[in-house]
C-alpha cells in the first residue's frame, strides 16, 4: 500500500491543490512508515519528479524539470535535497505572489475564450431578434406571405445602375420596380412589385399605442445599407429563414 501510494503521488499533488509544503508531510510520512518495516526504496526520486512535473505552477514545473534534467546527467542528488529545492522554490514563488499566477499563454486563452463567448451571444441576440421580426410580419400581413417561396436575390435591395433605375425587372414570375424616392415611391431603394407612383404609405393604424416597435426603428434603416448588411449575415448564417425578411424589415409602407 505505502508502495502504491508513493508511486502515485502525482495524484496525491493535485488532490491537495498543490500545497508542495502538505506534499512533503505526506512523503516523509509514507518513508518512516516504510523505514519502519525495514524497507526502503530506490524509485523516490522519479516518484517526486513525476509529481512536481504533474504541478500547477508552471514556473515551479519549468524550474524543476531542469533540477531532473541535471539529475538525469549525473547531477548527485538525494530525495532530501530534491524536496529541499523544490520546497524553496515554493517558498519563494509564495512570497512574490508568483504561484499560479497564470502564464502569458493560459491569458491568452482566456482573452479568447471571452471573444468566443461575446461572439456566440451576439450571434443568439441576432437570431432572436429576426424570429421576432418574422413574427410581427405575420401579424401585420397574415395573407401576403403565401406568393413568395423562394428566397430574394440580392439585387432587390441594390440600387441600380442610373439607366436601369426605372426599368422593371422580372422574378418569380412577377415584374419588380425599384421603389424609392429616386423613382417617385416612398420605399427605401428596393424593388417591390408595385410601381413607385403606386407606392402608399401604410399608417401606423395596427400599432398598439406606446409601443411602436413596428414603424419607428425599421424606418431608420433607411437607405438599403443596413438591409443589405442583413440579406448578407443571413446568408453567411445560412439561416432557412423566411423568404419575406426583407420586406418586413422594410415595414411600414405597403410593399406589394
Ligand atoms: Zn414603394
Amino acid at each position: 500500500m505505502i508502495r502504491f501510494k508513493l508511486s502515485n503521488l502525482d495524484e496525491y499533488l493535485s488532490e491537495i491543490d498543490n500545497d508542495i509544503n502538505k506534499f512533503h508531510k505526506y512523503v516523509k510520512v509514507l518513508i518512516d512508515n516504510l523505514h519502519a518495516r525495514g524497507d526502503t526504496t530506490h524509485n523516490l526520486l522519479v516518484n517526486l519528479f513525476k509529481a512536481y512535473a504533474a504541478c500547477s505552477d508552471q514556473t515551479f514545473v519549468k524550474y524543476m524539470s531542469d533540477v531532473q534534467t541535471r539529475w538525469e546527467d549525473d547531477e548527485a542528488l538525494t530525495p532530501n535535497q530534491l524536496m529541499q529545492k523544490a520546497a524553496h522554490k515554493f517558498k519563494i514563488l509564495k512570497s512574490k505572489d508568483l504561484w499560479e499566477v497564470p502564464s502569458a499563454q493560459d491569458e491568452k486563452i482566456t482573452a479568447l475564450e471571452s471573444v468566443l463567448t461575446d461572439m456566440k451571444k451576439k450571434l443568439k441576440q441576432f437570431k432572436e431578434g429576426k424570429k421576432r421580426g418574422n413574427k410581427d410580419g405575420r401579424n401585420e400581413r397574415p395573407k401576403k406571405q403565401k406568393y413568395e417561396s423562394t428566397k430574394k436575390p440580392s439585387w432587390m435591395y441594390e440600387r441600380p445602375k442610373d439607366a436601369d433605375l426605372t426599368k422593371p425587372r422580372e422574378w418569380n414570375g412577377a415584374k419588380w420596380y425599384y421603389c424609392s424616392t429616386e423613382t417617385g415611391g416612398k420605399c427605401h431603394g428596393v424593388y417591390r412589385k408595385h410601381h413607385p407612383n403606386e407606392c402608399r404609405t401604410i399608417q401606423p393604424k395596427n400599432q398598439k399605442a406606446g409601443k411602436g416597435k413596428k414603424g419607428k426603428p425599421k424606418k431608420k434603416m433607411g437607405d438599403n445599407g443596413g438591409n443589405m448588411d442583413v440579406v448578407v449575415a443571413q446568408q453567411a448564417i445560412g439561416d432557412p429563414s423566411s423568404p419575406d425578411d426583407g420586406d418586413v424589415l422594410m415595414g411600414g409602407y405597403e410593399t406589394e
